[in-house]
């Protein structure tokens, strides 16, 4: 589907996907689960999901002739510590708007983590005020008015790389290598699970799972804790996706999103996800963060738990990265 897009290469090629014998084991061993490890695709500043996404945006920012990229995300946003290691990586200046999403209070928040990773690659780092939305912000225009008023020639990439028109390209190509690894490991996966915010992630899978039928096997765990508007967005980002490689429309009801494990709110881990990532480091030595992967991890398991998945079902855990984030959580996790 993805022939005719030009790719920028950040990753290392396919991820591993491994069993996670122990997890499932404790979990009663009625059902597999398998984790994909996006977390380990790049050398780039510890890898995740948006570099995926950001190879076949690349290539539009090089063509466009611009010198600096900008971004926005929250103060401990992965994606703009990778839009940070991107321009590192192909010669660009880098500005952030890192946005206070998050109502966590610790000392060391804006110092540690992936802001921290983001200031050592040379991104200018602007913290601001505005509270958690995955819309379009005024903040990021200013940026971009901002950078064009010194003489600069901006390249403007939303949060989490998600509403660009390519925006949705390399979660396509996940499908597809997933489909190529099922053929060569010989099983079928028969859910996918995802972590959602931004919704390009999400919204890739439907578009490269919907060749085969599966789109709606794509279990997306809601984190944003604004669901309506995520799951708005994972639709349109979909068709726009599906429009733009000739698949099949995507239907309102592809869109599987769980509302029920992302409380008390966006950024803030819940007892349970805490718990969810001390089982998934003590069994397997896997590393989720509080504010995504632990909520996806924490989901996947309740899941399990209540019978979600029938037995003997293999479900496909997409690791997409955010460890970095757990330094800013240094006092919850203080114990272990
Ligand atoms: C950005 C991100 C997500 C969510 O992906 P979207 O495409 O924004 O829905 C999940 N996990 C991690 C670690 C992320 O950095």
């Amino acid at each position: 589907m993805l022939s005719n897009f030009e790719r920028y290469p950040l990753t290392f090629g396919p991820t591993p996907i491994e069993p996670l014998k122990r997890l499932s084991a404790h979990l009663g061993g009625g059902v597999e689960l398998y984790a994909k490890r996006e977390d380990c695709n790049s050398g780039l500043a510890f890898g995740g999901n948006k570099l995926r996404k950001l190879e076949y945006i690349v290539p539009d920012a090089i063509k466009s002739g611009a010198d600096t990229l900008v971004s926005i995300g929250g103060v401990q946003s992965n994606h703009t510590r990778m839009v940070a290691a991107v321009a590192a990586k192909i010669g660009m200046k880098c500005r952030l708007i890192q946005e206070a999403w998050v109502p966590h209070e610790d000392a060391v928040y804006d110092r540690v983590g992936n802001i921290l990773l983001s200031r050592l690659m040379g991104a200018e780092a602007q913290l601001v005020d505005d509270g958690f939305d995955i819309g379009i912000r005024d903040s990021w225009k200013r940026a971009i008015a901002e950078v064009e008023a010194e003489g600069g020639k901006p390249y403007a990439i939303p949060a989490g790389a998600s509403v660009h028109k390519y925006g949705g390209l390399g979660y396509v190509g996940f499908a597809e290598e997933v489909r190529a690894q099922e053929a060569e490991m010989g099983i079928t996966f028969d859910y996918v699970v995802v972590c959602t915010v931004t919704g390009s992630t999400h919204a890739g899978m439907l578009v490269g799972f919907s060749a085969d039928g599966r789109a709606r096997n794509v279990i997306g765990i809601d984190a944003s804790c604004t669901p309506a508007q995520t799951k708005a967005q994972v639709l349109d980002i979909a068709q726009n996706t599906a429009a733009l490689v000739g698949a099949g429309d995507i239907v309102a009801d592809d869109v599987v999103l769980l509302e029920d494990y992302a409380y008390p709110v966006y950024g803030v881990p819940s007892k349970e996800t805490v718990e969810a990532i001390r089982l998934s480091a003590r069994l397997e030595g896997m590393i989720t963060d509080p504010v995504y992967e632990g909520k996806s991890m924490q989901g996947m398991i309740d899941l399990v738990k209540t019978g979600y998945f029938p037995t003997g079902s293999k479900v496909l855990y997409a690791h997409l990265g955010g460890a970095p984030a757990i330094n800013g959580y240094s006092y919850t996790f203080r114990n272990g």
